[in-house]
């Protein structure tokens, strides 16, 4: 069978590190791939063609760029090899998705309807955000403001600086723990007198001297100019305010996987919301629907991570599309 008119070989879904690697891959395996790569979004958290590196300024552990690289310098470059070999690029948003029929049916935000023989879904997972005034300001412009202890703890600013981390479940402890080999101290700010973290997990900042529990607090704005200098706290039961110093603000308060699109089309999520796939495989419970980066990866969470779930989907694809002989 080759591909029937009018129907796409392979449609990603999603333009971060998974979906361009797998833009890359697919379009070197002569599938002519289509790439809809969302468009920008304020809410609930920002969300960008390109991805979630397209809010950080400084990317120093991706392999190839021992200088390091602006996140949307290096986005543009992987859109750029993608766009080489041949990828088609539709800019809108997937809102849903009918995979009961095929060719499979998806549905754009510019009212087109896209028929494919095999997707992948590469549309990430949304570091939340606290929402406040000048958070994304700085976050956006190298201020001192992160998502991400383990893609930013290591940057030259933070070392044996005051820091904070705001959360109480695992992730915060694990990158507040994190984040104590490089800083002189850091806050861990949450807004009740317990942590919900697990009891192991706890025990790594409780334990940790470099570690201190800022209790029944809630950071109402982050102070600086071109780089964080402090935060405004209130205390949840008093109301009364004070200014922390600190030099870095991480917020840990988790991750929303991009799946709104999904709701009713019968992929299989994970207990945390994450689209699950089959051992070892890019493969979703749904036969011809593939799955990669942080959409499907609640581990990990890095760009090169993300890179190489792509180029596992976009494999797993041609394989799939030449054992159903579509060519
Ligand atoms: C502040 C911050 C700093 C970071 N720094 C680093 C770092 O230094 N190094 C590192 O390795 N990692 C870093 N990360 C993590 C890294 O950004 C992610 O692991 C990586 O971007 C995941 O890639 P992805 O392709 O899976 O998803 P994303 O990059 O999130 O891309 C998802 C894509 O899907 C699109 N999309 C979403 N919904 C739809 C839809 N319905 N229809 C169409 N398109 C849609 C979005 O527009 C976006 O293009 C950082 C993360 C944050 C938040």
């Amino acid at each position: 069978m080759t591909a029937s008119h009018g129907v796409e070989k392979l449609v990603i879904i999603g333009s971060g590190p998974a979906g361009w690697t797998a833009a890359i891959y697919g379009a070197r395996a002569n599938l002519s791939p289509r790439a809809i790569i969302g468009v920008p979004a304020a809410n609930p958290a920002p969300v960008l063609p390109g991805g979630q590196l397209m809010l950080t300024t400084e990317v120093e552990n991706y392999p190839g760029f021992p200088h390091g690289v602006s996140g949307p310098e290096m986005m543009a470059l992987f859109q750029q090899q993608a766009e080489r070999f041949g990828t088609r690029i539709t800019n809108a948003d997937v809102t849903r998705c009918d995979f009961s029929q095929r060719p499979f049916v998806i549905e754009t935000s510019e009212g087109e309807t896209v028929r494919a023989h095999a997707v992948i879904i590469a549309t990430g997972a949304t570091a939340n955000w606290l929402g406040l005034p000048n958070e994304l300001r700085l976050a956006m412009n190298g201020g001192g403001v992160s998502a991400c202890a383990v893609c930013d703890g290591a940057l030259p600013a933070y070392r044996d600086q005051p820091l904070a981390v705001v959360g109480g479940g695992d992730t915060a402890m694990e990158e507040a723990s994190y984040l104590t080999k490089f800083a002189s101290k850091v806050y861990v700010i949450h807004r009740r007198d317990s942590f919900r973290a697990s009891k192991a997990m706890q025990a790594r900042i409780l334990d940790n001297p470099k570690a201190e529990p800022v209790w029944n607090s809630v950071v109402v704005d982050v102070v600086g100019d071109a780089f964080i200098e402090g935060l405004i706290l209130e205390d949840v039961y008093t109301k009364a305010r004070r200014t922390l110093p600190v030099k870095g603000l991480f917020i840990a308060i988790g991750h929303s996987p991009a799946t709104k699109f999904l709701e009713g089309c019968g992929i299989e999520f994970d207990d945390k919301g994450y689209v699950m796939l089959r051992t070892r495989s890019s493969r979703t419970n749904i036969d011809g629907v593939f799955a990669a980066g942080d959409v499907a990866d609640a581990v990990y969470r890095q760009a090169i991570t993300a890179s190489g779930m792509g180029c596992q989907a976009a494999i797993d694809a041609e394989r799939w599309l030449a054992e159903h002989g579509i060519h």
